[in-house]
């Protein structure tokens, strides 16, 4: 296949770029490296089969040309991590809803076949013990910003939904729960990756609220061959498909397991969500997948366990580590 990949140069689309180039895929890579960064992608440079493109969804001219280029399409570029979606409410929203719109319509116009990554934080405060596709979602108020990505990614998921039917174009929306790996940066939210990073510079471990929230973290090495493996599956097209771990765990639980895993002297702190987020911020309880579809479909099941994916971050971040980090690693 010759796939586009949007936000190719972050987190999840820079493994998903290794992953068709090992198995003999082309891949250009669509990115407007807001969070996604070339150090992602630096294994790539010079390879026959990739490309990175550096510019916007937003701007549709280009997104034709690109699209026009592929026959397959991984839309991942988003505006992604609660501190971006509070900060930059409006940006966020414009990126997430028109690059939705612009990289879908392109994908139909030149007979592409598309996936569009959409997220857990559809369904919103459903609290479910395991929530399948066909759950209620449970929003807060539509003027609180926090509610913005929620929001966005239904309608993005809308957007592809009607399209595929339209078109008869094979299309799958993959519902990301938590998915944690190396490359992913903290700076943004994303609790694993900065618990790592804090933990390595022995710095307080920040735990929101009272830790007692609940999170299942999949592994970006499970979900990356599930999204190919799902737009090569008919009986997954035209569908939202719950992708993710398996493994519950409570966010106070998971500062002290990273400084365990990192050997770190850090201390937890406290925050109030206030502090953190902003005032009236609402917090998920809980949010865990019923991935018995994608079982179902290509047999999906995770492999990575949570201690082993936090390894591999506490590596990677090691590996890119300034000295003063190295000395405490070792
Ligand atoms: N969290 C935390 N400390 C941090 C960052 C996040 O306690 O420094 C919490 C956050 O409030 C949430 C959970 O960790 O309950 C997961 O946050 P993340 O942003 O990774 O993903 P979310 O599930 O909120 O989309």
């Amino acid at each position: 296949m010759k796939a586009v990949v949007t936000g190719g140069a972050g987190f999840i689309g820079s493994h998903l770029c290794d992953h068709l180039i090992a198995q003999g895929h082309e891949a250009v890579a669509l990115d407007d490296m807001s969070t996604g960064s070339e150090s992602n992608l630096e294994q790539l440079n010079g390879h026959p089969r990739f490309e990175l493109v550096k510019g916007s969804v937003l701007d549709r001219a280009l997104v034709d040309e690109v699209v026009a280029s592929g026959d397959t399409v991984f839309h991942l570029a988003a505006a992604v991590g609660v501190h971006t979606i509070v900060d930059k409410p409006l940006e966020s929203l414009r990126t997430n809803l028109h690059g939705t719109e612009n990289v879908v319509e392109a994908a139909v116009q030149h007979g592409a076949r598309y996936l569009v990554a959409s997220t857990s934080e559809v369904y919103g405060k459903n609290d479910a013990d395991g929530i399948t596709e066909d759950a209620d979602r449970i929003l807060g108020s539509p003027l609180k910003s926090r509610w913005s990505y929620a929001a966005a990614k239904g309608l993005d998921e809308l957007v592809a939904y009607i399209h595929g039917g339209d078109s008869g174009l094979p299309c799958v929306i993959t519902r990301f729960f938590n998915i944690v790996g190396p490359r992913q940066t903290g700076r943004y939210g994303m609790v694993v990756p900065r618990f790592v990073e804090q933990a390595l510079a022995g710095e307080p471990i920040t735990v929101y609220g009272e830790g007692t929230q609940r999170r299942c973290f999949g592994s970006v090495f499970d979900v990356v061959p599930a999204m190919c493996r799902l737009l090569e599956t008919p009986a997954a097209h035209n569908r939202a498909v719950n992708l993710g771990g398996l493994e519950e765990i409570a966010i106070a639980e998971l500062a002290q397991r990273v400084i365990k895993l990192t050997g770190s002297t850090s201390e937890v702190r406290y925050v109030p969500y206030e502090e953190a987020y902003g005032e009236g911020y609402e917090d998920m309880r809980r949010r865990m997948p019923d991935t018995s579809l994608a079982a179902g479909l290509i047999g999906y099941e995770p492999r990575w366990r949570l201690d082993d994916v936090v390894n591999s971050i506490i590596e990677h971040k090691r590996a890119g580590a300034p000295p003063h980090h190295a000395a405490l690693a070792s």
